[in-house]
This record gives structure tokens, C-alpha cells and sequence, in this order.
């Protein structure tokens, strides 16, 4: 008989986080630490939502997700987490760039791209400082009515090759495109400016690991294999949830589940004013992907110089954003993590992803799905042979991931990768004043989406949290009232 994952659940805490993505975990955390009793739900057996990992036989280990993020991930981990996970963030240096309009390889610092926009691409230095600084100092607050596009067309217009190397990684990043709004950009990309990209030391789950011996240190509640299947609301409220066949009541909420799945199937539209359906229903999500995962036999290697920690590869003569997402792939992102990536290990694995259509894979019949998976592996491996020669001789193990597998595992609706375009975030932001002591952490927005923006996110809202809870009269002993 398999153990019930609720044993020993109170019947009511002060605040249940819905979902254990990195905005779920840190949202849970960073409540705890203040004092409430959390209760952290997820349907997963693992926590880390899209920041996973998985492991096959002969001692290899995937990490989905971690490819890079920016460095303002080391301070919101010493402030929000701990000094140990913090300390365990180092940077990639080598960022490869490989397509018909150029090749070469950056940290993807401000100084070092400055140099090569003006030697390599011949960009005048004044406007290169002036796309820096305008890019630096968006803010949400700003107009959003300019697009990405329109920015690179004042700076640099007739450019290609020069919105090529500013918009491909972005787009992987974070699935926008140079029709979002400009402010969308600016901000992700200065945060990389900054000081590179970053990756966190040991694998995600190490990373995952640390956070959870933190977050039950702090006395989180942790469920998991635990699906929520309603937010119970009464009166514009929330009054609880029902899982596993029990209802556990909760003066606050915080759903890390997808928005759209927040609000159509765990509350439901009817419990919303029409109008905010609306406005809920207009939010479009964002793309998905797939990847292709290649382990390395024990003591083969990749030749570091050549492949870099990061390649953003393309045979596509022109940065177009469809090209990205179509299904016959010609660019391609390839994280190539070497033994050092895992201390101890004698492994090297490559990660190749591609931003992709949920429609393109959801809608095909079961055999053409098979024989699209194994076509998107075959096409892979003939794409990186050019980066690792004879690839296919040195390979222990492969297979594939497609938009069906991200909604699998995550239940994001349509497998989405990066949540929800900009219009998301007002939706997320207004759930509490529509349904009192509802929230909302998790990608949004595009600028709340990726590590740092979710590890953000759930900071942001755990204080909102906080303050809800502290302004209203108690109704669930706190966790110090009901501690041994
Ligand atoms: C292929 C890929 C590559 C990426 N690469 C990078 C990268 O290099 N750098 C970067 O910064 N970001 C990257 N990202 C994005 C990043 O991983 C995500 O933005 C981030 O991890 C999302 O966190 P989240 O808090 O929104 O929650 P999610 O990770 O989306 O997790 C939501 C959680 O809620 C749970 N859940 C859903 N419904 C329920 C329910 N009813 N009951 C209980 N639990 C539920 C799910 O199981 C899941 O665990 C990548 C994403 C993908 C898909």
C-alpha cells in the first residue's frame, strides 16, 4: 500500500504554497522564516518544478534548466536562502555564438560586448554606450508601448547581424521576441550585462537539496505527490484547499502553479467578476520547448576551447523568431557541462534545446510523435557532430524532450516554458485584490520568469503575504503557537 503523502498534516496552517518551482520554494521559505506555518503542496514526487533533473543508468544525471542565469542570483540566494547555496554560484565564461553572420565566443559582459560591437561589428562606441545605458535604466514603470524591436531599430537600424547576437539568447532565455515590449528586454538582458551568466555549482539537485534541508530547518510543512485539486473560496475568500481527499483550510494562498491553470480549473472563472475572466483569457502564454539529452561514455570528452560552456547555434542565414520555434529546428542552444560542473564526477553531458510550438507536437497522432521524436534526436546529433566529431561513437545514452513532457511534469498548460507574456504579471498581481488572501508566484511577465526572476517573484509575493496575514486577525495558530 502506498504511504499517504498528507500523514500527519494539521488540518490548518496559515499560509499553503501550491507548486515547489523555485518561486514556490522561495515564497514557502521566506514565509517560514518569518514565522507563519507553511504547508508547501506539490504534485511531483521532486521538488524544483521546471529547475529539475533526472538520472539514468550508468550514473548519469540531466539537468534540465541549468544553462545560465545572471548574477543577481548569488544575493537573492545569500538573502533569501543561504550562504552554502549562494557561495555554490560561479560563472561561465565562454559563450559561443555560431550562425552564417558570425562567429565567436564573449562572457557576455557589458565591456567585453562593447569591444565587440565596436571592433568586430563597427558600431560606433557612442551608440553602443547609449543602447547600454538606455537598456539599464528601463523599469516596469516605463512606457510599454515601444517593442524590442523598435529599440534595436533606433540604435542600430539596418543591423541584423547586430540584433542577431543581442536578441538569440534572450529569446532562448526567456521566450520573447522583438514584438514585446521593449522594458522586457532592457531589463533581462542588463541583468546579464552586469557580470555574465552564471550557473549553480554541483547540479540542480544539489541546488534543490540545499533548499529543501533550509526550507524543513525553517519548518515548512513539505508534501509532495500531493495534487491540489481545487482552491476553495468562500465569500472572496480563500478558505482552504482540497487534496488527497482532504480539505486543509489556510488564511492565504500562494499558487506556483501555471496562471491560467490558477484561475480556470483550481479556483475557477465563475468565482472572478467577468471582466477579470476576460482579461485573464487575453493573457497568452509562452512558447515551449523541447531538448535533446546526450550523455557522454565515462572518460570521453568534449573539447572545452571548441564548444564553450554555451553555444548558440543556427544555420539560419537571418534571426527570425518563428525559425526559433519551428519544429525542423536550425538553431539550436547546446549546454555542454563538463566533469567540473559536478564535482567529483567523471561526466560530460551536452543539453541541446530548442524554443518550440506546443500545437506543432500536441496535435500529432502517436506514431508521428514517435517518429518526430526520433527525428528531432537524429537531426540533433547530426547538428552537433560539427561541435563534437563523431559524437554518435561516443555517446552512452539519448532521448528527447517535447512540449508534451514540460506539461507533463509541471502541468503548465501547454508545456509552457517561460509562463505567460508581459500582460501575465498584471493578472498575477491582481489576484488578491479579486479574491482575498490569493496569490499568485511564478514566470510571468517575461521579466518574472527564469531563476532569478522566480526566486524574486516568490520574495516579492511572500511579503505581500505577509502583510495580508499580519493585518489580518488570526484565525490558524501560528507555527510558534503550535510547535513542540
Ligand atoms: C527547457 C528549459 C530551459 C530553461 N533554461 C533556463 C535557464 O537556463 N536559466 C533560467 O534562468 N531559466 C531557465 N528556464 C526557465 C526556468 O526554469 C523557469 O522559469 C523557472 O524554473 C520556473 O519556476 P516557477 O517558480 O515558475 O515554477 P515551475 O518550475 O513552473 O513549477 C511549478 C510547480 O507547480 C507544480 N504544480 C502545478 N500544479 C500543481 C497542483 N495542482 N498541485 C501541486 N503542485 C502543482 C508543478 O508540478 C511544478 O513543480 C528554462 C525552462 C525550460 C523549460
Amino acid at each position: 500500500m502506498p504511504t499517504d503523502p498528507l500523514k500527519n498534516a494539521r488540518d490548518s496552517y496559515d499560509v499553503i504554497v501550491i507548486g515547489s518551482g523555485l518561486a514556490g520554494l522561495t515564497a514557502a521559505n521566506t514565509l517560514a522564516r518569518a514565522g507563519h506555518s507553511v504547508l508547501l503542496l506539490e504534485q511531483h514526487s521532486k521538488l524544483g518544478g521546471l529547475a529539475t533533473w533526472f538520472r539514468r543508468r550508468g550514473g548519469h544525471i540531466f539537468d534540465v534548466s541549468l544553462h545560465g542565469f545572471p548574477f543577481g542570483m548569488v544575493k537573492s540566494c545569500r538573502r533569501y536562502w543561504n550562504r552554502r547555496i549562494a557561495d555554490s554560484i560561479v560563472q561561465i565564461k565562454n559563450i559561443r555564438f555560431d550562425n552564417p553572420m558570425f562567429s565567436l565566443s564573449t562572457s557576455y559582459e557589458r565591456d567585453d560586448f562593447t569591444r565587440l560591437l565596436t571592433t568586430r561589428f563597427q558600431v560606433p562606441p557612442a551608440s553602443v554606450d547609449a543602447f547600454f545605458d538606455a537598456a539599464r535604466k528601463m523599469n516596469h514603470y516605463d512606457d510599454q508601448s515601444a517593442t524590442t524591436g523598435q529599440l534595436f531599430h533606433r540604435f542600430f537600424p539596418g543591423r541584423e547581424d547586430v540584433v542577431r547576437l543581442l536578441m538569440e539568447p534572450i529569446t532562448y532565455a526567456n521566450g520573447s521576441t522583438l514584438e514585446d515590449p521593449a522594458l522586457t528586454y532592457g531589463i533581462v538582458f542588463s541583468n546579464f550585462m552586469s557580470k555574465g551568466v552564471f550557473t549553480f555549482r554541483g547540479g540542480t539537485d544539489r541546488l534543490i537539496g540545499l533548499m529543501r534541508d533550509e526550507m524543513t530547518g525553517n519548518g515548512v510543512d513539505v508534501r509532495t505527490r500531493c495534487d491540489v485539486e481545487r482552491i476553495r473560496v468562500a465569500g472572496r475568500r480563500v478558505e482552504g484547499v482540497s487534496v488527497g481527499g482532504r480539505v486543509i483550510k489556510t488564511r492565504a494562498i500562494v499558487s506556483n502553479a501555471n496562471l491560467k491553470a490558477t484561475i480556470f480549473d483550481l479556483v475557477g472563472p465563475e468565482q472572478f467578476d467577468p471582466d477579470f475572466v476576460e482579461q485573464a483569457r487575453a493573457v497568452r502564454l509562452n512558447n515551449s520547448s523541447t531538448q535533446v539529452y546526450m550523455a557522454l561514455r565515462p572518460g570521453e570528452s568534449i573539447d572545452e576551447d571548441a564548444c564553450g560552456d554555451l553555444l548558440f547555434s543556427s544555420t539560419a542565414p537571418a534571426f527570425r523568431t518563428e525559425l526559433l520555434l519551428s519544429r525542423r529546428a536550425t538553431s539550436r542552444t547546446y549546454s555542454f557541462y563538463y566533469p567540473k560542473s559536478r564535482p567529483g564526477s567523471d561526466r560530460s553531458m551536452i543539453v541541446a534545446s530548442t524554443n518550440a510550438n506546443y500545437g506543432d507536437w500536441a496535435d500529432l497522432p502517436k506514431a508521428e510523435y514517435e517518429e518526430a521524436k526520433r527525428a528531432l534526436i537524429r537531426d540533433t546529433l547530426d547538428a552537433v557532430a560539427r561541435y563534437v566529431p563523431d559524437v554518435r561513437r561516443k555517446l552512452d545514452h539519448v532521448e528527447c524532450a517535447t512540449p508534451l513532457t514540460f506539461q507533463r511534469y509541471t502541468k503548465h498548460v501547454d508545456g509552457a516554458s517561460f509562463g505567460t507574456k508581459f500582460e501575465g504579471l498584471a493578472v498575477s498581481r491582481a489576484l488578491p485584490g479579486r479574491i482575498a488572501g490569493l496569490y499568485h508566484a511564478g514566470s510571468v511577465g517575461i521579466i518574472m520568469s527564469g531563476w532569478l526572476g522566480t526566486v524574486n517573484y516568490g520574495v516579492i509575493v511572500a511579503n505581500d503575504v505577509d502583510a495580508h496575514l499580519m493585518n489580518n486577525s488570526s484565525q490558524t495558530p501560528s507555527r510558534a503557537e503550535v510547535s513542540p
